[in-house]
This record gives structure tokens, sequence and C-alpha cells, in this order.
């Protein structure tokens, strides 16, 4: 349920009223929103009555019941506003949401040697990206696949946030790994593949780190949201949902298939941060371009898109991976797109 206060509500009102939910058993979640505080509730709420409960105080505006099944990420929970994930990254504040400029993370599928990662980072930054993207541990479909290099990927990417001043986004797939990547991560990804791993989502939702939840590969939109709730019920308030596209029937032309129509809808039933990957979207580096359009055109917050030096030898994901020339003229391609919608970040330096 949530608790609509009135303009104005005094302070010591919200706590005492927030106090008083408690003693009934119910978790109160304060949510301070532009205009208004709303208290979130969680718990037993099915036998309450919302009259009864606007009783308690005549500052209450409102009691309504969030009638899905996940609560905090229900956009109700926050009374129709959006949320922002704030990153502190070295080269300064980005913040992920609805109204902001879209933000773009880009970088190879796994991190192979420190050169081509610190070339990577310095061409996606110069170009325009805010974070890169790098996977230290790689799922694989076949065991006998690269892995990926683990901990001394860790500190590449370390190096390369050092040397660039990028915020660094990379995947968990174990919990026991958790607190080395949170070290040097500024963002944590939870793959496809995870997305339903119920105990990770429970350990990345206890640590402060945002989260970067990409969709299963054959999750519907409820699923994923409720996985999206796990997190934000272990505590961490800071998660951006990913698409990377679905299963469908056809994977002779397209990899998945990117579900772009996630992004209204998700715009409709949460608050929380929207990301598209057209890379694994569509598995194919020719079709990146025109999906990261769409994609901004259609309202994403936010775009990850894979960029290799030199993707014919990537040990993974190479024919979906852009050159770093491809990314630059995306970069100008998005620019013309972003500014039309207002969501796209101006130079600090006007150009001549
Ligand atoms: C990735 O980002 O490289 C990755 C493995 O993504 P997904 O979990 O979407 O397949
Ligand atoms: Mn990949």
């Amino acid at each position: 349920m949530i608790v609509v206060m009135k303009i104005g509500s005094p302070e010591a009102e919200i706590n005492r009223i927030s106090e008083e939910f408690s003693t009934r058993g119910l978790t109160p979640e304060r949510i301070v929103g532009r205009h208004k505080v709303v208290i979130g509730l969680v718990g037993e709420t099915a036998d309450l009555d919302s009259r009864q409960l606007q009783e308690i105080s005549p500052w209450i505006e409102q009691v309504l019941r969030v009638e899905k099944p996940y609560k905090r990420a229900s956009r109700q929970f926050r009374h129709g506003e959006a949320s922002e994930v704030v990153v502190n990254t070295p080269n300064g504040q980005v913040v992920f949401g609805e109204h902001h400029p879209v933000v773009v993370v880009a970088g190879p599928c796994s991190v192979e040697n420190e050169e081509m990662i610190v070339a990577t980072a310095r061409r996606v930054k110069a170009a325009g990206a805010s974070f890169l993207r790098g996977g230290a541990y790689k799922p694989r479909t076949s065991p006998y696949s690269f892995q990926g290099h683990g901990e001394s990927a860790l500190e590449l990417l370390a190096k390369a946030r050092k040397e660039t001043g990028l915020g660094i986004i990379t995947e968990v797939m174990d919990a026991a790994d958790l607190e080395g990547i949170a070290e040097v991560a500024d963002v944590i990804q939870v793959g496809a593949r995870n997305m339903q791993n119920f105990s990770l989502l429970k350990k990345v939702g206890a640590q402060s780190k945002p989260v970067l939840l990409k969709r299963g590969m054959a999750a519907t939109i409820e699923d994923w949201l409720m996985a999206a709730e796990y997190v934000l019920a272990s505590g961490n308030p800071n998660v951006i949902l990913c698409e990377r596209g679905i299963r469908t029937f056809d994977s002779q032309y397209t990899r998945n298939t990117l579900d772009l129509s996630a992004v209204p809808v998700l715009r409709n039933l949460t608050h929380l941060p929207i990301m598209i990957d057209p890379s694994h979207g569509t598995g194919w580096a020719a079709y990146v371009p025109s999906m990261a359009r769409a994609a901004i055109a259609v309202g994403t917050d936010s775009l990850m898109i894979e960029v290799h030096p030199t993707p014919s030898k990537a040990l993974s994901d190479g024919p979906q991976s852009l050159t770093p020339e491809d990314f630059d003229r995306l970069m100008q391609e998005l620019a013309v797109i972003g500014k039309v919608v207002g969501r796209w970040k101006q130079p600090a330096v006007a150009l001549a």
C-alpha cells in the first residue's frame, strides 16, 4: 500500500505515522518525491482497510493499494514519479533516469588484455560514452569457450577507470566474487542467465553498488520486475533494467529479438531507469546502429554497446561488436536523435 502525504506535512507527523505503521507489523519506506512525500508500506496489507488507515492522521491525503505483485518496483509505489540512479564516476556524476540525458555504456564483451581495454576505454570516452563495460567473469554456453580472465581482468578495469575516468560496469556470476567486483565496479551487472538467481539477487541487493539487471532471455516483463523486486526488497534501491533481447523462433538472422516495446511498457509499470542493449539484442554489428537509434526514439534512458578494437579477433561476441570507428559514427547519429527528443548531453564546450 502507499500512503500519500499532503504537501507541507510536518516531518514529526511523517515520523509518527511511520512508527504507527511499524507497530502494526508493516515496513514503512519513505519516498521523497518532487512534490510530495509518500510512505510505501510493505507487509501483510491484504486485510487492512484503507479508510481506517486514513484516519491515522489529517495529513494523510490518500491511501492506495498497489495491485501489482511487484511493490517497490511499481510506478505506483513512487506515486508516478521516475526514480534516478546516480553514479559518481571519476569524471563526475552520471544520472540514469527518465528526465536525464541518455547514458551511453560501451566496451568489449570481455576484458582481454591491458592494451585493448585501455585503448577501447579511451576511444569510447572520446566518442562520448560515460561508462566502460567489459566482462571479467563471462557466462558462456560452452565450458570450452573463453571464460574471462577473472580477478586479473578486474585489475585491468581499475586501470582503465584510472586512465580515463569512465565508470565501470562488469558482471557478477558468483556471489563469492561480489566483494572483489564491487571494489572496482561502479555498477554491478547481473546477466540474462542469472536474472532469476534469487540468492545472487539478494546478495547484490544487500550491498550498496547500483545493479544493472539484464532481462532473462525467456523472462516475461513481470518475471523481470519481480527479479528487480528481490534487489529492492534486500535494501538496494538502485536498479537499472536492461533489455537485451529475448528468444523467439528465429535465430537464423538475429541472435535474439530486441523487445523495444519493453520501453513504453516498463515506463508505465515501473519507476526504474531503462537501458537497451542492441548488441546482444541483435547479435550483429550491422544491425546495432538502427536499433540504437530506435531505442533513443522510443525513450530509453541508457544504451549498452559492445565495442572492440578488432572484432574479428574478439574472444567473445566479435560478430556483434562495433569497431571504434563504427562507434564514433554511431555516436554522431545518436546525437541527432538524442537532441530531437531532448535527451542528449551537450558537449561541455560548444563546438565551433
Ligand atoms: C554481456 O553483457 O556480455 C552478456 C553476457 O550479456 P547477457 O547477460 O545479456 O547475455
Ligand atoms: Mn557480450
